[in-house]
């Protein structure tokens, strides 16, 4: 989808779908309705299941709804269809829209046509929360008024229906909210790194990867593009998108971060210092971010810290406020969050890890031998990437969840593999396993959904148990315990 009007084919009047209902959806009709276009919602729930109040303002505002499916003469007869982040292009009412000519656009395929204010935009398959918020924070450090939004909290037409008097708008931008992006078109595009994830939603893993290159598709000589030079996917969707080996094929900028000083422009890590040459001259350290200390000293948070330094750097912002900004971050929660030390044992909750890469980044960043707590609702694409570094990591793993048995089949052979029923027995048995100096890490590669409502859920379930384990008579040695997180329910 190319060179849309928005501002066209959005006229007073004109009939536009908006799908979903969620806060995004609403967000979406908000904008939509001053703009004087024609609203009707389709919603794949029913409508005694929406809540009362938002069924009563939508009538109030005049709106047509949609309820229980998708027809697809609505959809056809549209000028245009907005959806929202979690609905698959691959609804059939969807499918025939594109096919009958119909634009399908998500929000950010509004910024082109809407949007004033610079956009910093991060993708990638895991830590876009976490490079969001942490871009976010360095740049109000160094001064400057910000929105943050995307598919983290508040919607981008949130942003949109205001006064836009923000600075940078810091965009979490899902490969799905790509897909519906149209000629979205970021000032700074962050691309942190691919592995398997949503492969139930794509036809190849090619296609996912794709998805994730194209925040760069419509960047413009004086865009900056930032990638994570040692990721293997990444280097091949260049290859493929761009033609020959080592050539960036976009228009923009391109600055890489990584093990190792690039060729070009770039971040790169000194053992627990960042070194950074933002000119063409490789070779040339222009600046050093000392990490030791801050919760970015080990990888994968190292990684983040690389890509929202050049981040901040391609914004004109002082290297003084992103130091300083960094030593101030707060870790999000349920992510290599350390719960308690409990008999010299770590316990940390990863439970934002819902898919292999994200596990595979969480061992190798741990210290010594680990219990891994893992399982939940299988993703599809298999646990074999993670193979190598349980071997190098991991003394045990105890299993919860529909996909312990696939899990089990993959691992049984290399690490010792016990079940659990709940999270409170996995915890149990991990802390009978662990010895001092290791540690226990929750870090599932599933989805939360088999036994909890959340992965916050999942965490805080986790912290509870840990936190138990303590007040249910543990043998203290090493001077007891040490509770650094309270554990709270989200
Ligand atoms: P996302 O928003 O992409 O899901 P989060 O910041 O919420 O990313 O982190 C999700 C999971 O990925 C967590 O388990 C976290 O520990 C892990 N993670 C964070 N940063 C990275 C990274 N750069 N590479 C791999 N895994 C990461």
């Amino acid at each position: 989808m190319k060179d849309l009007d928005l501002k066209k084919i959005l006229r007073p009047g004109a009939k536009v779908v908006v799908v979903g209902l969620g806060s995004s959806g609403v967000s979406a009709i908000r904008f939509l309705l001053g703009l004087g276009v024609e609203i009707t919602v389709s919603e794949g729930g029913h409508l005694e299941n929406l809540e009362g109040d938002l069924v009563r303002w939508l009538l109030e505002k005049g709106l047509h709804i949609e309820t229980g499916g998708h027809s697809s003469e609505l959809f056809c007869n549209a000028d245009c269809v907005l959806v929202s982040p979690g609905v698959p292009l691959s609804l059939p009412a969807i499918r025939q829209a594109l096919a009958a000519g119909v634009p399908v656009i998500g929000e950010l395929a509004l910024a082109k046509d809407f949007l004033k204010t610079p956009v910093v935009a991060i993708t990638g398959t895991n830590g876009k929360s976490t490079v969001t918020t942490l871009v976010g924070d360095l740049l109000r450090a160094a001064g400057k008024e910000v929105f943050v939004g995307g598919n983290i909290g508040v919607p981008l037409t949130e942003y949109l229906q205001g006064g836009q008097e923000a600075d940078f708008v810091v965009l979490e931008v899902s490969s799905y909210q790509l897909d519906g992006g149209a000629d979205f078109r970021p000032d700074v595009a962050l691309l942190l790194n691919i592995t398997p994830d949503h492969l139930d939603r794509y036809p190849s893993y090619d296609d996912y990867a794709d998805s994730k290159m194209s925040i760069f598709k419509h960047q413009r000589a004086g865009d900056t593009a930032i990638i994570n030079g040692d990721d293997r996917v990444i280097e091949a969707g260049l290859v493929r998108n761009g033609g020959k080996a080592g050539r960036w094929p976009y228009a923009s900028r391109l600055l890489t971060f990584g093990k190792q000083q690039p060729a070009g422009p770039g971040a790169w890590l000194a053992g627990q210092k960042v070194g950074l040459e933002m000119g063409s001259g490789a070779g040339n350290l222009m600046e050093e971010y000392d990490l030791a200390g801050t919760v970015f000293s080990s990888a994968p948070n190292s990684y983040n810290a690389m890509a929202a330094i050049l981040a901040l750097r391609a914004c004109g912002c002082p290297s003084s406020a992103v130091a300083r900004g960094l030593t101030n971050f707060t870790p999000l929660k349920h992510r290599l969050a350390l719960v308690a030390q409990i008999n010299g044992v770590s316990y940390f909750d990863d439970s934002k890890a819902t898919n292999v890469g994200a596990v595979v980044s969480a061992l190798k960043g741990m210290a010594g031998t680990v219990t891994l707590i893992a399982g939940g609702r299988d993703k599809g694409g298999g646990y074999d990437l993670m193979l190598e570094v349980v071997k190098e990591k991991v003394g045990a793993m105890v299993l919860i969840g529909e996909a312990k048995e696939a899990m089990a089949a993959t691992f049984r052979d290399y690490t010792r593999v016990e079940f659990a029923e709940s999270m409170e027995e996995a915890v149990q048995l991990a802390s009978t396993i662990a010895k001092a100096g290791e540690s226990v890490l929750l870090s599932p590669a599933c989805a939360s959904f088999d036994m909890f409502k959340s992965y916050g859920h999942r965490g805080a379930v986790f912290s509870q148990a840990v936190l138990n384990l303590a007040k249910n008579g543990v043998v203290m040695t090493n001077g007891g315990v040490e509770v650094v997180r309270e554990a709270s329910f989200v």
